[in-house]
C-alpha cells in the first residue's frame, strides 16, 4: 500500500484535507458531505484530528478507520501523547495497524481546555513528540509525520531550540511534517531555510486556512499564535455582516497563498476544512484554473 511518504518522495506536490472526529449525528452527515465532495478530487490523504487532551480517541479511531475502509482516500490518523500512558499508545497504534492505516502524525498535544496551561506528562506515558515517533516507527512500518511551527513553537524559548528539537524529531523517523496555520509565506520560507541550514531536507507541508470572518481571528491566535495580517483583517473587518464578501476574500487570500507557497517549491499543500469542503475547494480549483492556463500559454 502506498503510504504518504511514497507518495512525497514522487516529487509531485500533494494535496490533503484535514478533518475533524465530529460529535454529533448533525456534525457526522456533515462531515461526511464534506469527505463525499472531496474524494472525487483524489487527494494525496485525508487526515483526522485527536481531540485536544485525547478527548477524542475512539471518535477518532472510528472516523479514521471508517475512512479506510469505506472510501478510497488514504487517511493520516493524528496521534497526541498527552493524556496517554506508553500501552494506551501501542494500544491505538495497533487498532490503526489492523485497519490498514499505515500513516500517523504523531503530536505530543496541548492541554486539554487551555491550550497554553501547564504541561503534565502522563507518569507511564511520553514527553514529546520525537518520543511517539520512535514509539509508531518501532511498532510498524509507519509513514510518520511530525508538527512544524512557521512562527516558532509557543512554549519554545528561541528559534535555534525550536528548529534543534524539530530536527531531532526529524532525525527520530519522522517522514514529512505539516505545518501549523499560518498567514505570511515568508514565515513558512524562513522555516524551511532553517531546517536545510540545519542539514534536515524532511518535506515541509504547509497548511492552509483560509480566513473568512473577522471574528475567527482571536480563536486562530488562542490556538495556534498565528499573526494575522493587518491588512487582511481590516478587509475583513469592512465586510463583518456580509459572509459572501467574506468568504470571496479569505479564498482570494488563500489562494495567493497556496500560488506562491507550491511556486516557491512547497511539497504540497494541506487544508484545514472545518468539515465543511467549500472554501478550501474553492481555493483548490481556483489553483487547477491558473495552473492550466499557465500550462496552455506555455504551450501555445
Ligand atoms: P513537540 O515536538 O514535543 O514540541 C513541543 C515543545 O517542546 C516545543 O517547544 C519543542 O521545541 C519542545 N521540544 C520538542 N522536543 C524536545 C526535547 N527533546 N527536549 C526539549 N524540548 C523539546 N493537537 C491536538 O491535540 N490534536 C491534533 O490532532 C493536533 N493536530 C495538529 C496538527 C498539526 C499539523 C499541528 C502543527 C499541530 C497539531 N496539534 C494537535 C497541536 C500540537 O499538539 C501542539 O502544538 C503541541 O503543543 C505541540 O506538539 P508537537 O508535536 O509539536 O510537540
Amino acid at each position: 500500500m502506498i503510504t504518504l511518504r511514497d507518495a512525497l518522495s514522487s516529487g509531485t506536490p500533494t494535496f490533503s484535507f484535514e478533518f475533524f472526529p465530529p460529535r454529533t449525528d448533525k456534525g457526522e452527515r456533515t462531515l461526511w458531505n464534506a469527505i463525499r465532495r472531496i474524494e472525487p478530487l483524489r487527494p494525496t490523504f485525508v487526515s483526522v484530528t485527536y481531540g485536544a487532551g485525547g478527548s477524542s480517541r475512539d471518535r477518532t479511531v472510528g472516523v479514521t478507520k471508517q475512512i479506510a475502509a469505506e472510501t478510497t482516500l488514504r487517511p493520516v490518523a493524528h496521534l497526541t501523547a498527552i493524556g496517554h500512558s506508553v500501552a494506551e499508545l501501542r494500544h491505538i497504534i495497533g487498532q490503526y495497524a489492523d485497519a490498514g492505516v499505515r500513516d500517523v502524525l504523531a503530536l505530543r498535544g496541548d492541554p486539554p481546555g487551555n491550550p497554553n496551561g501547564p504541561w503534565i506528562p502522563h507518569p507511564d506515558g511520553l514527553t514529546h513528540a520525537g518520543e511517539l515517533v520512535s514509539l509508531v516507527k518501532e511498532s510498524g512500518d509507519f509513514s510518520v509525520g511530525v508538527a512544524a511551527f512557521p512562527e516558532m513553537h509557543p512554549r519554545s524559548p528561541d528559534r535555534e531550540s525550536d528548529i534543534r528539537h524539530f530536527v531531532g524529531k526529524c532525525e527520530a523517523g519522522a517522514d514529512y511534517a505539516i505545518t501549523q496555520m499560518f498567514f505570511h509565506v515568508d514565515d513558512y520560507l524562513r522555516l524551511r531555510d532553517r531546517v536545510v541550514t540545519a542539514g534536515c531536507d524532511t518535506p515541509i507541508i504547509p497548511e492552509i486556512m483560509p480566513a473568512t470572518d473577522v471574528r475567527q481571528i482571536a480563536r486562530f491566535a488562542e490556538l495556534s499564535g498565528a499573526s494575522f495580517p493587518e491588512d487582511l483583517a481590516r478587509r475583513l473587518d469592512a465586510v463583518r455582516d456580509n459572509p459572501v464578501d467574506g468568504h470571496r476574500i479569505g479564498v482570494e487570500y488563500a489562494t495567493g497563498m497556496a500560488e506562491r507557497l507550491l511556486a516557491e517549491g512547497a511539497p504540497g499543500l494541506h487544508y484545514i476544512t472545518l468539515n465543511r469542503s467549500t472554501a478550501t475547494l474553492e481555493i483548490h480549483q481556483n489553483l487547477q484554473t491558473t495552473r492550466s492556463a499557465r500550462a496552455f500559454a506555455a504551450h501555445a
